[in-house]
């Protein structure tokens, strides 16, 4: 077995065997991978810290022939990110990340925009306690563009007419927003606001650390949330279930 040496976050992980962990990693090397940690779960195990959910840590790992699991052997931490991990919101909005990551990537597909992304997020999450919902839509607006479906903001996707200060549908697999002569009627077109769009447009603009200059109302931002979220369901055609969860822990109206 060859040494292959990668840099990356634990997304998430489930108990093996006596001691061990099964770990779904996101790498800077080879995107979503899954490994084995051996006797991680021993008190005094030197892996455990370096492997905990978005510790950014440098692995050293094996791939047996034929497999796809790999062998997690060695961790160093790069960047703990222990700010973030203090607040419960924060690690609530760690969880619905986690999720979109392991639920909307395939396997070893590498996307270093998408690693770069993940980290000037986690960055933007641990700066301050306000707004990170904010900051979750900035990540989502982005995200989806870089799995491959670019989402037309500006005109009508149809058309071509221009949606400066007119409301649109957004409607997935159809190339973003449509005016509301073209819409076609039914359930998977989302509704958008003029406001609402130009935001949008706004927080896929600026740098994800820079997202906060955006200000919103706290029902409007959930909102808008809500609708990224649904627009990103529905393109990956998966439900990202950590979604209920914060909407149950977290209610609209107060302070994110
Ligand atoms: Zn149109």
């Amino acid at each position: 077995m060859n040494l292959i040496p990668a840099r990356g976050f634990a997304l998430n992980g489930y108990p093996y065997g006596e001691a061990d962990k099964i770990l779904q990693l996101y790498t800077l090397q080879w995107g979503k991978v899954k490994a084995i940690v051996k006797g991680v779960r021993k008190p005094k195990s030197r892996l455990a810290s370096a492997t905990e959910l978005f510790t950014e840590s440098a692995f050293a790992l094996y791939k047996k022939p034929h497999s796809d699991l790999y062998l997690l052997s060695q961790a160093k931490i790069l960047c703990g990110y222990a700010e973030l991990k203090k607040a419960f919101q924060a690690i609530t909005a760690l969880q619905i990340l986690a999720d979109l990551l392991t639920q909307a990537l395939h396997d070893a597909e590498p996307n270093p925009n998408l690693y770069a992304l993940l980290k000037g997020t986690l960055a933007a999450l641990g700066e301050s306690s306000d707004g990170l919902e904010t900051v979750l839509s900035a990540f989502i607006i982005k995200f989806i563009e870089l799995l491959g479906h670019p989402m037309e903001l500006d005109h009508c996707a149809e058309c071509g007419a221009s949606l400066q200060r007119k409301g649109a549908y957004l409607i997935p697999h159809r190339g973003g927003a449509l005016c509301l002569d073209c819409s076609p009627s039914g359930p998977s077109r989302l509704k958008v606001s003029p406001a609402g769009l130009a935001i949008l447009r706004k927080l896929r603009e600026l740098p994800v650390a820079k997202a906060r200059v955006v200000k919103m109302k706290p029902a409007f931002s959930r909102s808008l949330f809500l609708l990224l979220m649904e627009y990103l369901e529905r393109t990956i055609e998966k439900k990202i279930k950590s979604v209920d969860y914060y909407l149950k822990v977290l209610p609209a109206g107060e302070k994110p």
